[in-house]
């Protein structure tokens, strides 16, 4: 990618980061896709680049780096294993984000340290057996007690679910009002007594991700553990919405560009007709399709990435940088399986790996369904407040 988007100091990153990534995992990478194990390792190995505390102010033994450098990482984690990169953007961004945005200073000095060193595993429970996109729908509840919480409830597809040491759980705390004003965040431990683990699903791809099912049995939860405002949970999982979009743009733009990479190789290598594939223009107009889209994608990332770093709402941004990358690692992967014909239906490349994993995508942290209806109401509201904006001009001007 050419840099002029990206200062001195992110595009050293950016080649440091792809480098470091390339030579210390691409092994577990491979080994990972065989067995479907979870890579817990891969914490380890981080431990000392200071991605895994990219969102974590530096008071709490993180880096600080912000949104942009945690979408670069995104990307270069993508083009290594997009299942590896959501093993650990569960628990460095879903989870860390709203940790450091709104916790409380005994919990982010408690948990937060942890989490850079890799030492700790965190994931975000959002989605239940009945409720997905609609977040507001959701059953799980939390009843005061004293100087507890009491919860109940099932959370489903929860990615580090089973291996994670913390849960950041969404729960309805007043159920006598909308789920705005009804809802809290709660940190809850593995070691918390009524937590249950009871299966991971078997995934089309993705494979050493673990998406976990949870059962959660009168779990006492110290009023000390709620994270942000009492009932104020719906504004703590919104806000966290933006830069999780942001993060999968960024695996969906590596998810990309890894099997396009490979469809360039390949189509200057194999000869039909006597000449390489690349001289065709039904592969050759592909491949020229499949770089804008993800230069584009990538564009889309940064901007969203560089508002949440001025700390403005993203909604918009992020919604329109995920669907767009999404999209693209769809059509990306497909056309890069299609060049290479028969052998690219095969394991001897691995552009059949990132065409499953490329199919969560649309699905996972808004599906594109909700993101096109989240964009067009931005844009009307946009109009309408221009609109009311220039009536108000000319008649007061
Ligand atoms: C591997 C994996 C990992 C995941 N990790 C996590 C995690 O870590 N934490 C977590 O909380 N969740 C996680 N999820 C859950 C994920 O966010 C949800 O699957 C997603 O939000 C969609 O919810 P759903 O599956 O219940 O689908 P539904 O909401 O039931 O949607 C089904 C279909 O209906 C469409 N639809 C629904 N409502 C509308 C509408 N208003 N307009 C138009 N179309 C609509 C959807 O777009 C979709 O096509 C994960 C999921 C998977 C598969």
């Amino acid at each position: 990618m050419s840099n002029v988007f990206l200062n001195d100091e992110e595009a050293k990153y950016q080649v440091e980061t792809r480098d470091f990534i390339k030579r210390e995992l691409t092994g577990v990478a491979e080994e990972i896709e065989k067995t479907d194990r979870y890579p817990r390792e891969v914490f380890k190995i981080l431990r000392p680049t200071g991605n895994l505390g990219c969102l974590i102010p530096k008071e709490y033994g993180g880096s600080n780096q912000g949104a942009v450098i945690a979408s670069l990482f995104a990307e270069e984690m993508g083009a290594l294993s997009p299942a590896i990169g959501m093993c650990v953007g569960a628990s460095s961004v879903l989870f860390t984000w709203p940790m450091a945005r709104f916790g409380s200073k005994q919990q982010k000095a408690r948990i937060l340290p942890q989490i850079a060193r890799g030492e700790k595993i965190g994931c975000i429970c959002i989605t239940e057996p009945n409720v997905g996109s609609d977040v507001a729908g959701m059953k799980t509840s939390a009843k005061k007690e004293g100087d507890y919480y009491v919860l109940n409830g099932e959370k489903r597809f929860i990615t580090n679910g089973g291996e994670a040491d913390y849960m950041l759980v969404f729960a309805i705390t007043n159920p006598k009002v909308h789920a705005h004003q009804g809802m809290t965040a709660f940190l809850v431990e593995k070691t918390m007594p009524g937590f249950k683990h009871t299966k991971d699903y078997d995934l089309m791809g993705n494979r050493g991700s673990k998406a976990a099912h949870l059962r959660f049995e009168d779990v006492k939860v110290p009023k000390e553990n709620i994270v942000g405002p009492e009932h104020g949970g719906f504004l703590v999982v919104m806000d966290e919405l933006d830069i999780e979009r942001t993060m999968i743009a960024g695996q969906a733009i590596g998810c990309a560009r890894t099997p396009f990479e490979a469809a360039v190789k390949y189509s200057t290598e194999r000869v039909q007709f006597d000449q390489t594939i690349s001289r065709f223009e039904g592969v050759s107009f592909k491949v020229a399709d499949m770089g804008v889209a993800i230069d584009a994608a990538r564009l889309l990332m940064l901007r969203a990435a560089r508002m949440i770093d001025k700390g403005r709402s993203a909604t918009k941004e992020a919604s329109m940088a995920k669907l767009f990358a999404v999209e693209t690692a769809n059509s990306v992967t497909y056309n890069a399986l299609q060049i290479l014909g028969g052998i690219g239906y095969t394991k001897e490349y691995n552009v059949e790996q990132f065409a499953r994993d490329a199919r969560l995508m649309p699905i996972g942290g808004g599906t594109s369904e909700i993101l096109r209806y989240l964009i067009q109401r931005e844009i009307y509201r946009e109009f309408k407040e221009e609109q009311k904006g220039s009536e108000t001009k000319s008649s007061t001007g």
